[in-house]
């Protein structure tokens, strides 16, 4: 392992910012160049199984740290949303004791 400093210069695919990232450790996104969505995301924003297809032809591409701290934050706040037993209870249980 070497600890080079980051040497590459890439557009983020989320926010289309500038931002040097080394290629082995920066967080990369599989695009499917057709749709411009992730392989299996459909337009309408829903998830199925992607086709090998998709997968083949998917190119990856970097995501920069802001946008990856800001996915994990939105990843947490709807698991926490969808899990009904996870931090919900504390604010909606009733004083009907
Ligand atoms: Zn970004």
């Amino acid at each position: 392992m070497t600890d080079k400093p980051p040497t590459t210069i890439g557009a983020c695919y989320a926010c289309k910012r500038g931002f040097a990232y080394d290629p082995e450790t920066v967080t990369l996104f599989p695009v499917d160049p057709e749709t411009g969505l992730p392989p299996g995301m459909t337009v309408l924003g829903s998830m199925r199984e992607p086709s090998p297809e998709a997968l083949a032809r998917a190119v990856r591409k970097p995501v920069c740290p802001d946008c990856v701290r800001k996915a994990e934050q939105f990843k947490e706040a709807s698991e926490r949303a969808a899990d009904p037993s996870a931090g919900w209870k504390t604010w909606t249980r009733g004083d009907d004791g």
